[in-house]
């Protein structure tokens, strides 16, 4: 065969390959060009999965007469001229090539109207076969018709799913629209019914509103505002609190200048920033704006658009990542609204704005200030940041507030009564232990139950990584140095990195082929189990050091080191000693779970208890 140049109609039937993948494609490039034209309503009509219809009505600023046949052709498009355009495009579309392609494989109709003509104008095009122009009884904007997807490339039709299938594609991207923007008015008809109507949300309680119609009405509640700036990008939206984790990757959006995407790199970030705090396994919620200057982020790599290129990619990678991992660590009691105490607490300290709240602003913040004023005049050595040596892992002599000062303030019997009107601290005090587990305490308006376990270990973890990354990690020379029986190859490794054991915190020699000389551990670590610690942490490493840098997995040997330096289940605690663990579960970050990504603890206010009992109906 020789070469010849293909059929126009031809080339848009390949196109469309690309650019038309099932009923929703086309969805999706008929609501952006109703976005593009300015659109502030969409109706967007489907019939049996968009097999038979689709229909998308908007009142954007239409195309005039002369242009609609036109804009059916390939290469056409009022959205850019010159390659520097390109490179600043603003708009979702700007290949030209959705209605042309579109129009190639199915029936098309397309009827519009301009401000400046007196009637509306339509055009039928089947098969790529573009008909007359006639007049019609539009009155605003541009409704498109797709009839018949795929009629004539009976192929492409085969791999068609169920009605239902198709459906939910075009439910799913809808949604996703939505979400990228607020101040446009949708519309989705299902088979002649109205399944979803979002106004346009302009005030932040509308947008929230939106968002819970789309991810469910525990999404907001569940999730913490973050907005973030640095010089040329700007981050913006929701992320779902650690605790509400689902078991599939279904809610996450992700948009760039108003575009949604999907990107490995986005992807990476988000989840190295929820790493820390996530239950295994367990996949993070988000709703995220990313904007930033079009120059830097390249959006024409793909057909439909959905995937882009970053010029400095590990510039958004660290943005995103630093940005979020800042935002999610702000999760221990007294900063979140996981209990109706705290929702009160929430609505007027600005907790709810997470990220950007200080906790100076919050009225626990105030009547822990109040608290520790108080102990400073009953004579009391109290530091600027009160922190308890509860563990008795803490070696060095502590001149802060020492147990016995605590004790001596009979915490529930004084304190509480809210000092000032305040509410008193968010976890309260401790009443009790339950069976070596839970810690019982009692709080302003009920119970509050801590995993004991769980709790410490996460307060362990977080001090383990700020002394370390501060260059604060404390050291204490053991009196008897322990010695630990290890495989060949952890041995070899202990002694080939000595450097790096010694950063950890640990002294480590070795004694002979399968035995080590522990000489001296973190403080936190010296009334541990040694052996089992130095064991651990040496198979844990051992399992990293293969194909990564050891550095890149210290949190994750923290986190193995945690477990060990942590209260276990059925050591006694003393009252105080259990309110030195709450007061630290307040000061620590993401302590509302443990490393594992459970939560700590649990509330139960007064209402609900009495609801157990029946009492006040
Ligand atoms: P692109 O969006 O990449 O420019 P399309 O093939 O999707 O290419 O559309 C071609 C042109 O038709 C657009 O550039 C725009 O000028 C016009 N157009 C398409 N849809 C609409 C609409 N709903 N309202 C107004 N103009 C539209
Ligand atoms: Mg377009």
């Amino acid at each position: 065969m020789s070469i010849q140049r293909l059929p126009d109609i031809l080339v848009n039937q390949i196109a469309a390959g690309e650019v038309v993948e099932r009923p929703s494609s086309v969805v999706k490039e008929l609501i952006e060009n109703a976005i593009d034209a300015g659109a502030t309503q969409v109706q967007i009509s489907i019939n049996d999965g968009g097999k038979k219809l689709i229909q998308i009505k908007d009142d954007g600023k239409g195309i005039s007469s002369e242009q609609i046949g036109l804009a059916l052709e390939r290469h056409a498009t009022s959205k850019i001229s010159t390659l520097s355009e390109l490179e600043n495009v603003n708009s979702l579309g700007f290949r030209g090539e959705a209605l042309p392609s579109i129009a190639s494989i199915s029936r098309f109709k397309i009827s519009s109207i301009v401000a400046s003509q007196e009637h509306a104008w339509q055009m039928t095009c089947f098969g790529g076969n573009m008909g007359e122009l006639e007049p019609s009884a539009l009155q605003k904007g541009t409704l498109i018709e797709v009839r018949d997807l795929f009629y004539n490339t009976p192929a492409r039709r085969k791999f068609l799913k169920t009605e239902r299938t198709e459906f939910n594609h075009i439910d799913e991207l809808v949604k996703r629209i939505a979400l990228s923007r607020f101040d446009i008015a949708f519309e989705l008809i299902k088979d002649g019914k109205t399944v979803r109507t979002m106004p346009a949300a302009l005030s932040e309680i509308q947008k929230e509103k939106r968002i819970g119609l789309l991810c469910g009405p525990n999404f907001v509640e569940q999730s913490l505002r973050v907005e973030l700036e640095s010089s040329d990008m700007k981050l913006y939206g929701w992320v779902g609190k650690p605790t509400y984790s689902r078991s599939q990757a279904d809610q996450q959006y992700f948009f760039i200048n108003g575009r949604m995407i999907k990107d490995r790199l986005i992807g990476h970030a988000v989840r190295q920033a929820y790493r820390d705090v996530l239950y295994h396994g367990r996949f993070s919620a988000f709703v995220l704006y990313l904007d930033m200057n079009p120059q830097s982020v390249d959006v024409n790599v793909h057909p439909a658009k959905s995937e882009v290129r970053f010029r400095e990619s590990s510039r958004v990678h660290d943005f995103l990542f630093g940005g979020l991992h800042k935002a999610l660590a702000v999760t221990s009691p007294g900063t979140s609204s996981t209990t109706e105490f705290f929702d009160q607490q929430s609505n007027e300290g600005g907790m709810q704005n997470g990220a950007t709240s200080t906790p100076e602003q919050s009225s626990n913040q105030a009547y822990t200030n109040n608290l520790w004023h108080q102990q400073k005049e009953m004579g009391l050595h109290v530091s600027e940041r009160p922190q308890s040596s509860y563990t008795g892992f803490d070696n060095k002599p502590s001149p802060e507030l020492s147990l016995d000062a605590l004790a001596q303030l009979k915490p529930t019997q004084e304190f509480n009564e809210p000092v000032d009107g305040s509410q008193g601290p968010p976890l309260g005090f401790a009443i009790a232990q339950l069976h070596g587990i839970y810690i019982l305490a009692q709080n302003s308006s009920g119970l509050i139950i801590v995993d004991m376990h769980a709790a410490h270990e996460r307060i362990t973890y977080e001090r383990l990584k700020t002394q370390y990354w501060g260059q604060n990690l404390q050291q204490q020379k053991l009196l008897v140095p322990v010695v630990v029986n290890v495989s060949e190859k952890e041995a070899n490794l202990a002694e080939s990195k000595e450097d790096s054991i010694k950063k950890l915190g640990f002294d480590i020699d070795r004694m002979s082929t399968h035995e080590l000389l522990v000489r001296a551990v973190p403080v936190i670590f010296t009334q541990s189990d040694i052996q089992a610690l130095v064991m651990d942490l040496l198979a844990e490493w051992c399992t990293h050091s293969d194909s990564r840098k050891i550095e890149e997995s210290t949190n994750e040997l923290f986190s193995t080191m945690a477990c060990h330096g942590s209260v276990r289940a059925n050591r006694l605690l003393s009252i105080p000693e259990m309110n030195a663990l709450l007061r630290d579960m307040e000061q620590t970050e993401r302590s509302d779970q443990c490393n594992h990504g459970r939560p700590t603890w649990v509330h139960m206010n007064m209402k609900s208890l009495d609801s157990l009992f029946l009492r006040g109906r």
